[in-house]
């Protein structure tokens, strides 16, 4: 991070960190560098860069300057060394984990990840002969437990998608450190505008950047940050294996984060009032929301998240599928999509979303009800959401 940019907020961090080193003909804005080489006429300049003894670029599955001030930026955020990016949020999951686990290895994790990640868990790890043992999320001295028999790596989210579950980062992050295990984190749904993974122990945290980061839905990207030898490592996993962040993409987010902290703390408002409203209707079964006082885990909430509880929460409507065709069709400013974090608030069903992956059985041991709705909250004016909703509710049940 900038020397200069030590003692200033979240807001500032999006708008300026990563950005001082850019300015090619004196361009205020970080351009888009799509060369995918760089020429060097001198010959030892041009080695010395390629061993990493002078900055520079070489090749653009390696590093790339647009990319670069991405990660920059990300890793300011997230109070980190350093940060690598990935062309997707599950490419930062999955070379994350294959940088660390070797056949033989045990992961300690939750049920309730995000549904490529679980996939990841139950069938590909298991696959190179990596033990996964999957936690029941809410249940802390289970996870506890677990843990303490021995572990190289302990994988948790918080919230979780789509139940927002909450998960107590700093206690598993010293029962991991108690085994010598790595923890790592997907912040995804929190961002660091609500939550410092690292700041509470863990090792590495991680981003589908797709989703509230970037926070338009017109970019796949991904991005792990942490200490300089783990990013190293992790790094030289993917410069090889090839998962790299595309410079457009990169500007993208980099846009997108210009206003992470103003649209964050939108949604969370917007989340929070949609949330009350949802539990006053009789037309809705459960409303799951880590800002609401009844939610099992609301004090960890408040304890380890910052300004808000983030933008996302779901509920389950009375009838199940039916309620939900009922419903959904009648909306008016949201899309009935598979993303979250983006400006537009945001429906879907767990079982075409977050776990489409899975089978019936699978998502009904996890107890994702079939008709179990997740909400995004958009940065709408919130009032209009919530007529919104109340006019299709009220429609949807009328007979
Ligand atoms: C979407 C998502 C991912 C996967 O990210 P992609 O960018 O779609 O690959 C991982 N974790 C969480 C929590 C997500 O919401």
């Amino acid at each position: 991070m900038e020397k200069e940019l030590q003692n200033v907020q979240n807001g500032t961090l999006s708008v300026w960190a990563g950005e001082r080193e850019q300015r090619a003909f004196n361009a205020a804005e970080i351009p888009v560098v799509i060369s995918v080489a760089y020429t060097y006429g001198d010959m030892d300049e041009w080695y010395d860069v390629a061993l990493g003894k002078k900055p520079g670029h070489i090749y653009g599955r390696n590093t790339n300057p647009t990319v670069q001030a991405f990660e920059d930026k990300m890793a300011a955020l997230e109070g980190a060394e350093a940060a690598t990016s990935f062309a997707s949020g599950m490419a930062a999951i999955s070379n994350t984990l294959y940088t660390f686990l070797r056949p033989g290895d045990r992961v300690v994790s939750i049920k309730d990840s995000y549904g490529g990640t679980n996939k990841l868990f139950t069938e590909f790890l298991p696959n190179m002969g990596v033990e996964c043992t999957l936690c029941d999320t809410e249940d802390y001295a289970q996870m506890e437990a677990e843990i303490a028999k021995g572990c190289k790596l302990v994988y948790i989210e918080s919230p979780t998608n789509p139940t927002v579950k909450v998960v107590d980062i700093a206690r598993m992050a010293a029962a991991a450190h108690a085994v010598d295990a790595m923890t790592v984190v997907d912040n995804t749904f929190s961002t660091p505008i609500l939550q410092h993974p690292l700041a509470l122990g863990a090792d590495l945290v991680l981003h589908s950047v797709t989703k509230f980061i970037a926070g338009h839905a017109d970019v796949l990207a991904g991005v792990v940050c942490g200490s300089g030898k783990l990013i190293a490592q992790i790094y030289h996993y993917r410069e090889i294996n090839g998962a790299s962040l595309d410079p457009w993409s990169a500007y993208m987010a980099v846009r997108g984060m210009k206003t992470l902290k103003l649209r964050v703390l939108k949604q969370c408002e917007n989340a929070m009032a949609l949330a009350q409203f949802l539990a006053t209707r009789p037309e809705v079964e459960a409303v799951y929301y880590p800002g609401l006082p009844g939610h099992t885990h609301h004090d960890v909430a408040c304890r380890q998240m910052e300004n808000g509880f983030g933008g996302v929460l779901s509920f389950a409507l009375k009838g199940g599928m039916d309620g939900v065709r009922r419903v959904l069709p009648r909306l008016k400013y949201a899309n009935c999509a598979a993303n979250l974090g983006a400006v537009e608030t945001t429906y879907g069903p767990a079982r075409t979303t977050s776990h489409v992956e899975c089978t019936p059985e699978e998502r009904a041991a996890l107890g994702i009800a079939e008709g179990l709705v997740r909400l995004s909250a958009g940065i709408e004016d919130t009032e209009d959401l919530i007529t919104d909703l109340r006019q299709a509710i009220e429609e949807g049940y009328k007979d």
